[in-house]
């Protein structure tokens, strides 16, 4: 009888984990003719300043993909695969080319757009060349320096090599902006963050989700600000949803946000849209 139940608790576990395994396979293999065929796209993020007019001081571009079988796969995880099967590079380069891309067509209708931040994984920083390729295709687009933000996480300097570092150093030189996501979920010390390039510090949404309710994400989230604060950088609270977060946001100093309660991540043309209005 016990060794009856055990053996079908192996068999679940097992057709389990067959199942992650098959829609893993399935996603690499979508994703790997997806790139190519250009099946994925770009959405705008804005982020807000709680202090200024215009509001809207910048913006994140995130991934969006939907596979005509799968339907919408999120980054958090096509990301990871692409990252584990070689993908990310193709896809990286991918977005890269979009953005920048979309910057320009941006400018040239005198649109001016704000700085737009893109996320770039570890293995992008670990590339030796990554960061004067990146700097050689934002001057051929004719786009100022300023104009493109690099959202890096904790996680990507963890085992940083010198790559890593002279990718960062080579970026901060050339007046791109590095912004440290997640801020709080990784793993890197504080006496690293004093020694790195960064401007901004984003506070992680799992940690926004308590403000004004829960006093461990409060103390954690007071701690993140008065480090920004004392090295001189800008803090983002990231995922902010209502009112109770977004006032604990603004009493205890932190001018800038983003989240579903400011604005959702926007298609290209309905973001093109609130720049005309801002502009
Ligand atoms: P992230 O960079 O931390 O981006 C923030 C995520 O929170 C985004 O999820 C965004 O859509 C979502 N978000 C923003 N405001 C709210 C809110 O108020 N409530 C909730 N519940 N969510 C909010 P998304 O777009 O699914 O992206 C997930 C992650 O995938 C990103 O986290 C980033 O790590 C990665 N990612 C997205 N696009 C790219 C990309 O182009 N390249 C790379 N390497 N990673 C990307
Ligand atoms: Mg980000
Ligand atoms: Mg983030
Ligand atoms: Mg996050």
């Amino acid at each position: 009888r016990a060794k009856e139940q055990g053996r079908s608790r192996v068999e679940f576990f097992r057709s389990d984990l067959h199942v992650r395994l098959l829609k893993r396979a399935a996603i690499e293999e979508a994703l790997r003719s997806a790139i190519p065929a250009k099946r994925l796209r770009l959405v705008y993020q804005p982020k807000y300043n709680l202090n200024e007019e215009p509001a809207m001081i910048g913006a994140e571009a995130l991934l969006r993909w939907r596979d005509a079988d799968m339907g919408d796969i999120s980054p958090a995880e096509f990301i990871p695969i692409a990252e584990a099967c070689g993908l990310i590079h193709e896809l990286a380069m991918f977005v890269e080319d979009m953005l920048i891309q979309q910057v320009k067509e941006w400018r040239h209708n005198k649109l001016s757009p704000p700085p737009i931040a893109m996320n770039v994984s570890p293995r992008q920083l670990k590339e030796p060349t990554f960061a004067q390729k990146i700097v050689k295709k934002i001057n051929d687009a004719d786009i100022p320096h300023n104009l493109i933000h690099l959202e890096i996480t904790e996680n990507a300097l963890l085992d940083s090599n010198d790559a890593v570092r002279s990718n960062l150093e080579f970026l901060a030189k050339s007046g791109i902006e590095l912004s440290l996501d997640d801020f709080g979920t990784g793993y890197s010390s504080l006496s690293r963050i004093k020694s790195l390039p960064i401007k901004e510090l984003k506070v992680d949404k799992s940690f926004v989700d308590g403000l004004g309710e829960n006093p461990e994400d409060e103390a954690i989230a007071l701690t993140v600000l008065s480090l920004t604060t004392a090295l001189g950088l800008r803090s983002v609270a990231e995922g902010v949803e209502n009112h109770k977060q977004l006032d604990w946001l603004r009493q205890h100093g932190c001018e800038t946000v983003q989240g579903y309660l400011l604005q959702r991540p926007l298609e290209s043309d309905h973001f093109e849209d609130l720049l005309a209005k801002n502009g």
